[in-house]
């Protein structure tokens, strides 16, 4: 029985790739010894095949879990803790072409990106490292003067998180570092096709100094592996990454089970909005970037641009001089910006949404095709002539294609870029300070970037507004999803 195999990669790097389960600090196979195929979605074919975790595996994982929660990890410091996520972080460097390259072959993802994934997940855990001994509760003070009241924040316990394939080790780091940093212990399924990353990483953990049972990481499907987590009656906190429609289906179970803490990630179809006052270069050179980054396949894609009516054909002819200069292909070229997409079925997906575009009428400016015919490689895609009612106005793509379309004032532009039941993120690009906060402050948005898109910071708050989400990732604000307050209340007479 294997529990790794050897990858070799087109860049010369080789690394032995773990295919079970990671639960206390080992790797071991699932309990009804099922297995799946993951895939390489440069070339369409498979890579290996890892263990598939079902309820029985989700039970031992939490376990395990539990144990490390109330036994070894509730007696490590805060320093302690932050010491281990420093370590980590530390040997992931050390690790950094390894976990890039696994990204890019399980993922399609372009290694350059990958390599940006991977410093921003150690960023990731050496910001929530420096959190663990700062995490203060309060002294309150009541009109009893002969009471001494103070708050503790402390850990939920064991927390469940489920995280998707669009950024599978930077959401692995997103979500165990607040958790891990506040003292919790957490059981992390892995979306079913990208497991590889957060599996080669798992293989630091105990050299980092984590006691077996504090980061437990599988695989499964969603239904199987994913439903279990949702509703594990010992589980007390879930963390979900991934579509509204499964982000329902998380909150309906936590509900029905033992109504488990419950922050959610979601969808979004952000604007992405030029005013005739802008620097019309940088403003392309933003749009470009907010929505081929990674194939667009990123929540906070900007899907939707809208420009002023004074600029609007400037900025098309740009736009589209600028799509065609993406490098688009073998992502393990160095010079590569969007590899392939991450599989068969996001491809078909995609394609049936430029067809949906087409068939409404909207004209296609650029793009709209397949790119070679071996892996799911998309052209960037532009479409214009599109009306707000159109199926790729509203609902999210996941893909290299966007939508272009002119506005009159703020207005105007508010209230089409309020015209979603989403409400992650939106960029505004003007020279004027008042116009772009008026627009920010403005738009029913989690992150608002200014003349910049896809500013994501481990500093800085994410997350998203109506059905994009509940609650915010990274910053000092992810804390709080990890933590419960205890009022402790004393006598003093
Ligand atoms: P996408 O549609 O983009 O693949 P999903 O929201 O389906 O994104 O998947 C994100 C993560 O949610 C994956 O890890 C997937 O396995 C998991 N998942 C899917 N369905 C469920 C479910 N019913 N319960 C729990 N997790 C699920």
């Amino acid at each position: 029985m294997s529990l790794s195999e050897t990858l070799k990669f087109p860049n010369g790097i080789e690394v032995n790739q773990p295919t079970g389960l990671f639960i206390n600090n080992e790797f071991v196979p699932s309990k009804e010894g099922a297995k799946f195929d993951v895939f390489n979605p440069s070339t369409g074919k498979k890579l290996l095949e890892v263990y598939e975790a079902r309820e029985a595996d989700i039970d031992a994982a939490v376990d395990a879990a539990e144990a490390a929660f109330h036994g070894v990890w509730s007696k490590f410091s805060a320093g302690e803790r932050g010491a281990c996520l420093l370590k980590l972080a530390d040997l992931m460097e050390k690790n950094l072409m390894e976990l890039a390259s696994i990204e890019t072959a399980n993922n399609g993802k372009a290694i350059a990106l990958a390599k940006g994934d991977v410093a921003m997940s150690i960023q990731t855990l050496r910001y929530y490292a420096g959190w663990s001994d700062k995490i203060h509760g309060k002294v309150i003070e009541t009109d009893n003067n002969a009471t001494f009241n103070y708050t503790r924040q402390e850990p939920i316990g064991v927390c469940g998180q489920i995280i998707p394939w669009n950024f599978p080790l930077l959401m692995w780091a997103w979500k165990i570092a607040p958790a891990i940093c506040t003292g919790n212990t957490v059981v992390l399924k892995t979306a079913e096709n990208t497991p590889l990353s957060a599996y080669y990483a798992c293989t630091l953990i105990a050299e980092a100094g984590f006691p077996a049972g504090v980061i437990n990481v599988v695989t499964g499907y969603g239904k199987t592996a994913g439903a279990a987590i949702a509703s594990h009656m010992r589980i007390h906190k879930v963390a979900f990454t991934g579509s509204t429609l499964v982000g329902r289906a998380i909150m309906k179970a936590a509900a029905a089970s033992n109504l488990k803490k419950v922050t959610l990630e979601l969808g979004g179809k952000s604007p992405n909005i030029i005013f005739d006052d802008a620097d019309i270069d940088k403003a392309v050179e933003w749009v470009n970037f907010g929505i081929f980054f990674n194939g667009g396949e990123v929540c906070c894609a900007g899907s939707r641009v809208y420009v002023q009516e004074g600029i609007y054909d400037k900025v098309v002819e740009a736009f589209k001089k600028r799509a065609i200069m993406n490098k688009v292909g073998d992502p393990f070229d160095e010079n590569t910006f969007q590899g392939a997409q991450v599989s068969k079925q996001q491809f078909e997906r995609i394609m049936g949404y430029v067809e949906a575009g087409k068939k409404a009428g909207a004209t296609v400016e650029v793009g709209g095709n397949r790119v070679g015919t071996e892996g799911w490689f998309v052209e960037p895609t532009i479409f214009s002539n599109v009306s707000e009612d159109m199926q790729i106005v509203r609902e999210e793509i996941f893909g290299p294609v966007c939508t272009i379309a002119k506005f009159k004032d703020v207005d105007d532009v508010v209230a089409k870029a309020n015209n979603t039941s989403y409400g992650l993120a939106a960029g505004v690009h003007t020279s004027n300070l008042k116009t772009a906060l008026e627009v920010a402050h403005r738009i029913r948005a989690g992150s608002l970037w200014v003349n910049q898109y896809n500013a994501l910071n481990h500093a800085l708050p994410f997350g998203g507004y109506n059905e994009s989400g509940i609650g915010r990732e990274l910053g000092k604000e992810a804390l709080r999803n990890y933590t419960q307050i205890k009022t402790v209340s004393v006598n003093l007479q």
